[in-house]
């Protein structure tokens, strides 16, 4: 592919805002010079000659491709941005979210190594912890992911992983990522963040210790409810050494019509999230003291546990928050009764989504596991989107006074 031509900035290298990169970073332009990110739909690439051929296969440069399942460039140009905007190396773009947990752990591990886990996670994240990883002979500590002392009972000289989220889905607690991998570090295991909650836009996790963060791109990233994808953010030794050679051969590369649809995402992403952002902290206040809320629970509350190292941590406290309304009969009640909201179980997305996790997301768990998490049976997450957020209260408050 000609060079053609990319912001002088950026050519530069000049260390520039977050915004300005989920703009420009990772372009890549064809011979017609297109402003906006060309949509590669092929599934593989021609050569001059069967010498061509050969060399290619022995050692690809930087802008040869060979097969869409290793690499295209439109899928190069959402690697590339997001590696830009998260402070990382490189990265490896997958077919979801869980594509990248699945890839982030099974890539590095084998038969016979130790990992520790926050015990609250996303139904599918726990299902690879609790039900994969062990079938095939690796064992599995989880803790309490906010007791530190835990982590560090847990930790020994065969752990070579250590996995969380940073936020945990639904119940909203945070994980201190600078002093849990210096518990790791320890040990010399890899620190594996699942940032979804936190969102690329404002985390912080590789400058905080992490050595690999992935995200569901399906969530904030897209932003608009259209595809499924995610990510594998770390090294260039980790990416291109243990990520690449597992997504590669196993098939779950991202689509080149789908990391088109993630770069324009990017572009709107910082706007979306921060409205996004207001608009929870919005509820969170005016919910608060409802008297039919047993609790209300954000980060950005000064109520929350971890409302200090949310501060610290990310300064924003994301565009989620939870509710509980007492019992399954007051939260379906509260579900049936929105007009504004959509029953889903989305999070991220331009439009405000409620979720009834014990019946949906968290179905699988089981009641004790759920109440050991704090996932009790009035608790609804609310995911807020770009509508007005007076427009959004008014419904919630409209509907509460039915339950
Ligand atoms: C949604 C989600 C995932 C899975 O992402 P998909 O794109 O749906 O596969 C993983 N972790 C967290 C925390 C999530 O919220």
């Amino acid at each position: 592919m000609t060079e053609l031509p990319k912001p002088k900035a950026l050519r530069a290298g000049r260390d520039l805002d977050r915004r300005t990169k989920a703009v420009h970073a990772g372009i890549r332009r064809s011979q017609y010079g297109e402003v906006s990110e060309a949509m590669f739909l092929t599934q593989g690439f021609v050569y001059e000659s069967a010498e061509a051929a050969e060399q290619r296969f022995l050692k690809a440069g930087v802008d040869e491709f060979i097969y869409a399942r290793y690499g295209n460039p439109t899928v190069r140009m959402f690697e590339e941005r997001m590696a830009a905007l998260e402070g990382a190396e490189d990265a490896f773009a997958t077919a979801s979210g869980m594509a990248a947990v699945n890839g982030a752990l099974v890539s590095m591990l084998k038969a016979g190594d130790h990992v520790v886990s926050s015990r609250a996670l996303f139904g599918s994240c726990l299902y690879i912890l609790e039900e994969i990883l062990p079938r095939f002979g690796v064992e599995v500590t989880f803790v309490d992911g906010t007791d530190l002392d835990q982590w560090r009972d847990a930790v020994r000289p065969d752990t070579r992983a250590v996995f969380f989220e940073s936020v945990a889905n639904p119940t909203l607690e945070v994980i201190d990522i600078e002093a849990v991998s210096a518990v790791a570090r320890e040990v010399g295991a890899k620190v594996i963040v699942d940032n979804v909650f936190a969102t690329p836009v404002f985390s912080n996790a590789i400058r905080q210790g992490a050595d690999v963060v992935v995200y569901s791109a399906t969530k904030h990233i897209d932003g608009q409810g259209r595809a499924l994808g995610g990510i594998i953010l770390g090294t260039k030794e980790f990416i291109r050494k243990t990520v690449e050679p597992y997504l590669k051969h196993t098939g779950g590369s991202l689509s080149p019509f789908t990391a088109w649809l993630l770069l324009k995402g990017l572009e709107t992403m910082d706007l979306r999230v921060r409205a996004q952002c207001h608009g929870a902290k919005a509820l969170a206040r005016a919910l608060e003291e409802h008297p039919k809320l047993s609790r209300v629970l954000y980060p950005g509350l000064e109520s929350h546990p971890q409302h200090e190292l949310t501060r610290r941590q990310t300064g924003e406290a994301g565009t989620v928050l939870a509710i509980d309304c007492g019992s399954k009969a007051a939260a379906f009640a509260l579900l049936n009764a929105l007009e504004i909201w959509t029953i889903s179980n989305n999070l991220g997305d331009a439009k405000s989504i409620a979720t009834h996790p014990a019946t949906t997301t968290h179905q699988r768990l089981g009641e004790e596991q759920r109440a050991a998490l704090g996932i009790t049976e009035g608790l609804v997450r609310l995911s807020v989107g770009l509508e007005a957020p007076e427009d959004l209260l008014a419904d919630l408050v409209a509907a509460l006074e039915g339950v």
